[in-house]
């Protein structure tokens, strides 16, 4: 057994919190899938504190920590208010640390590589994305279905490669403008910053075009600046603390340029992360503050378009389920907005899930690297989204996106159900263009 001196740096205090009462047992979705004591929240804590003390070494800890979500469903269940997305995240940082001194230094180069260099570039994101858009557009992606040349991927990516939304053309993504008036006002309702994110940007180009119209047609000036960056939260999740800080920097460095009433994002996971920036810095006097003025600003989209009034006029009569980002609900508190959102478009039969705060499997990159866990999670999840009998599942974080079309596709669904981002179906129904490069056609 390897033991590192850095288990002293564990999250200690936040675990003596915890009264051992179970009751964040019913709540954690591994828990209901692995049926481990070490795979639930109560467990991972004892598991952190025992670690802490010395009584077990970090390579007993891995596997317990990398097995969980960071759903934070656990958090919300608490009545002892432990905050376990505290005690996560300080795991992580050590776990992580353990792992890179043992790492080959090849394997360690390609990390960082992807961590430090790619996410926080959006040059080379968006590269990446009209490679995807041309094996989209040529017919390169049909003749490898038509071939069976796509078999020779591993499982993982074989299933996340049916359904990735159609990319936006690189000649299209040229168009979008840094800033949008108002459609009617003369005057803003707000004047907004968006965020735009990295993957979200990349891929789901489209559903950030449609959300900075809606809130043009909401009545908001939209500005969008091309120097902010990742929101971190990927390597939050990685515990790659440090590269999260400094991209935390350049975020809050670059927005508090402007003069605006908020920052908007569009996704549950990216919100999540931005609304605890100032996390990070706690104890740095300069920063702490800047952090906490930026997160002061920050709002999901659904929080402002419901104090706009969209013009909501095209009806759509379909039943209709809310699949719930878990980083929106459990991290941000928001909940009614999105919900009220979908009641406004005429035609809409809401039918709220069973469980509707049961996470989907998908957070962050946990369904790529860990795919037959995250598996297990949304088979566990779907037969609650199939009862709806929803023939539309809408979402608002590009990973339960893709996550929900997976979970159509394994799951005998009938009818087969659409998924959408929130922002698509409100589009829709506002008369937006929502064609090309739409996750709302494809099926
Ligand atoms: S964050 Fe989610 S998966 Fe992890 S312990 Fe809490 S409820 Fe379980
Ligand atoms: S985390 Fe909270 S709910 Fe879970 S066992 Fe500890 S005190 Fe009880």
């Amino acid at each position: 057994m390897s033991q590192s001196n850095n288990h002293h740096k564990l999250p200690y205090d936040e675990t003596v919190q915890c009264v051992q009462c179970g009751y964040c047992l019913p709540a954690c979705p591994t828990y209901m899938t692995m049926e481990k004591e070490t795979h639930s929240p109560r467990g991972r804590i004892n598991l952190v504190k025992l670690a802490a003390k010395g009584h077990l070494t970090l390579d007993e800890l891995q596997q317990p920590i990398d097995m969980c979500l960071g759903c934070r469903a656990c958090e919300t269940a608490c009545p002892s208010g432990v905050e376990y997305g505290k005690i996560l995240e300080g795991a992580r940082d050590v776990l992580e640390e353990h792992k890179a001194s043992r790492m080959s230094k090849p394997l360690r180069f390609a990390q960082n590589v992807i961590f430090q260099k790619f996410f926080p570039d959006s040059k080379k994101l968006r590269a990446a994305a009209d490679l995807i858009w041309l094996y989209q557009a040529s017919g390169l992606k049909s003749l490898a279905h038509k071939s069976k040349v796509i078999r020779i991927l591993p499982d993982n990516l074989r299933a996340f490669e049916e359904v990735l939304p159609k990319v936006i053309s690189p000649l299209e993504r040229r168009k979008r403008p840094e800033v949008l008036k108002p459609s009617s006002a003369t005057i803003p309702r707000f004047k907004v910053a968006f965020f735009t994110g990295c993957i979200m940007d990349a891929i789901f180009e489209k559903i950030n075009r449609l959300s900075m119209e809606l809130l043009a047609l909401g009545g908001c000036e939209v500005l969008v600046i091309p120097e902010q960056t990742c929101c971190g939260a990927l390597h939050a999740h990685a515990g790659r603390r440090d590269d999260t800080r400094m991209l935390a920097k350049r975020n809050i460095a670059a927005f508090e340029q402007l003069d605006v009433d908020f920052i908007v994002n569009n996704a549950g996971g990216c919100g999540a992360q931005l609304v605890e920036y100032h996390h990070l810095f706690a104890g740095d006097e300069q920063w702490e503050a800047r952090a906490k003025a930026f997160v002061d600003k920050t709002l999901d989209i659904t929080q402002v378009l419901v104090r706009c009034e969209l013009p909501l006029l095209k009806p759509i009569s379909a039943t209709v389920t809310y699949q719930r980002s878990c980083h929106m609900t459990n991290v941000q508190k928001v909940t009614m907005e999105p919900v009220e959102l979908i009641r406004s478009i005429p035609g809409v039969n809401l039918r709220e899930m069973a469980n509707p705060n049961m996470c989907c499997g998908s957070a962050g990159i946990y369904n790529v690297v860990n795919y037959k866990e995250s598996m297990e999670v949304l088979d566990a999840k779907m037969p609650f989204v199939n009862e709806t009998l929803a023939s539309i599942i809408v979402t608002t974080n590009p990973g339960c996106l893709l996550q929900m079309k997976l979970g159509v596709q394994r799951v005998e669904y009938s009818p087969k159900a659409r998924v959408v981002h929130l922002v698509e179906l409100l589009a829709e129904s506002a008369g937006l263009k929502t064609d090309q490069g739409s996750s709302i056609d494809s099926k």
